[in-house]
């Protein structure tokens, strides 16, 4: 369907547009894509842009990964055709727009490997069972900057204003922070609300909630965005999880409920003692339930399992509570049409389009098996008698990804297949790298 095409693209000319910038996703999160000049849109939107589907075979350092349909298939082409509902209009660069993409194979079928044709796929589950998954994103990243008196070059933003929690603008002495929340409010992303984190140089920025896929476009965005704006200011905007030995990693909550068709919400039950519907609970039992392999795409580089940890906010042990932040997964106080869970697990390395599509398929899995979540966590959630411990690393919670046949199927096997391999390769390598750690522990004493 082409209708509204030429439309939009008209529309383009006259609001001063000439190049639309198409976006999608690798599987990292990363945003790739083209320019494209507005005259051709209309067309492009009709005929996709093809490129090589290196882009999910390809690691951030240039190995070429063995990956299904890959090299030994001769790099074929794949895809991308704009979903013209997300052009927008870039603040901070007159003449450009951004439009995200979904990726096709060359005979018209969805590109198994796109982030964001995996998310579509787990929504269409929740649609059968007459259900509209929503989600409220909430990002941690660090803000460096130059410093060539130490090893990597950057130290963070702010330093010498402290550790403090909600600092307000204290803690962002350039407006570097207060700068980029404008650009992203015009660009968009419904942010709700920033503030310095508990560690320095750390930020937090909330997006308000919406249906599952226009809610992972806006964090996946917003993660492209922030680094962007950062870099224009000769800063480094990190969304890794657990950037320093010595201060706490950076989170990606997701909060998400379900809605009925009709636009009822249906995690609240008023004679629940709790306040929580079946519904609730079944989305509760199976993020539980599947909780080691949906780690494999919350948390997904080596660096991630480093931020697990007792007493750091992240979570440790596989368990729930209410408004308890020391869970996992936690039921924040209100209830009615805000009545919703918070899933901690993710950091903020996470390809936003599949730690959602992760959170929603093991929440749909809960939901149509009725399944029945363990008793609750009460106070303190890192004693390790009280649950089962999350993954320890990204092999670990890997295997339990390949493992979990259920969560495979509601994702995709191909998909599950080439993201596996590629995290393989990256964990090869680093098996491999020689580290300042090693350095340190041994050159001095062997
Ligand atoms: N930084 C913590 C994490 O890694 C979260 C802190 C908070 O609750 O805001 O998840
Ligand atoms: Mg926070
Ligand atoms: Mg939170």
């Amino acid at each position: 369907d082409t209708s509204g095409l030429e439309e939009a693209a008209a529309g383009l000319v006259q609001d001063g547009i000439d190049v639309v910038r198409v976006a999608y996703s690798d599987l990292m999160g990363t945003d790739r894509g083209r320019d494209i000049l507005t005259n051709r849109f209309a067309r492009t939107t009709h005929d996709g842009v093809a490129f090589c589907r290196s882009i999910y075979g390809t690691s951030p350092m240039g190995d070429v990964i063995d990956i299904e349909g890959g090299l030994a298939a001769g790099l074929p082409d794949v895809v991308a055709f704009p979903d013209v509902s997300t052009l927008q209009k870039v603040p901070w660069e007159p003449g450009v727009a951004h439009c995200i993409a979904d990726v096709f194979n060359p005979d018209g079928t969805p590109a198994e490997e796109d982030p964001r044709t995996v998310l579509k796929r787990v929504i269409r589950q929740f649609a059968e069972l007459g259900m509209v998954p929503t989600v409220g994103p909430e990002l941690e990243f660090y803000l460096l900057e130059k410093d060539d008196t130490v090893p990597s070059g950057w130290r963070r933003y702010g330093e010498a204003t402290g550790n403090v929690y909600v600092a307000g603008l204290r803690g962002d002495p350039e407006n570097t922070l207060l700068r980029s929340l404008r650009h992203l409010s015009a660009y968009g992303l419904e942010v709700v609300a920033a503030n310095h984190e508990f560690s320095s140089g750390q930020f937090e920025i909330n997006l308000w909630h919406s249906e599952a896929l226009d809610a992972a476009d806006r964090a996946f965005r917003f993660k492209a965005a922030v680094k962007e704006l950062a870099r224009r200011e000769d800063k480094l905007a990190t969304f890794m999880a657990k950037p320093f030995n010595d201060e706490g990693g950076s989170g990606f909550h997701l909060h998400f409920s379900t809605w009925s068709d009709d636009g009822q919400p249906l995690f609240h039950d008023p004679d629940a003692p709790d306040g929580l519907s079946q519904v609730a609970r079944g989305a509760i039992a199976g993020v539980i339930k599947h909780a080691p392999a949906l780690a494999a795409l919350a948390n997904p580089t080596i660096n991630s399992y480093k931020r697990f940890g007792p007493d750091t906010l992240a979570p440790w042990l596989i368990d729930w509570g209410l408004d308890n932040r020391s869970a996992m997964v936690r039921i924040p106080p209100e209830r009615g049409g805000a009545t919703r869970l918070e899933l901690r697990l993710g950091d903020a390395s996470a390809n936003p389009y599949l730690a959602v599509a992760g959170l929603l398929a093991a929440a749909y899995l809960g939901i149509k098996e009725g399944l029945e979540p363990p008793a609750a966590l009460e106070g303190y959630g890192y004693d390790p008698a009280k649950a089962d411990l999350l993954p320890g690393d990204l092999g670990t919670a890997l295997d339990a990804l390949e493992a979990d046949t259920e969560l495979v199927e509601a994702l995709g096997g191909q998909f599950v297949r080439t993201f596996a391999a590629y995290k393989r390769n990256e964990l090869e390598r680093f098996s491999r790298w020689v580290t300042d750690w090693e350095f340190r522990e041994y050159a001095y004493h062997l």
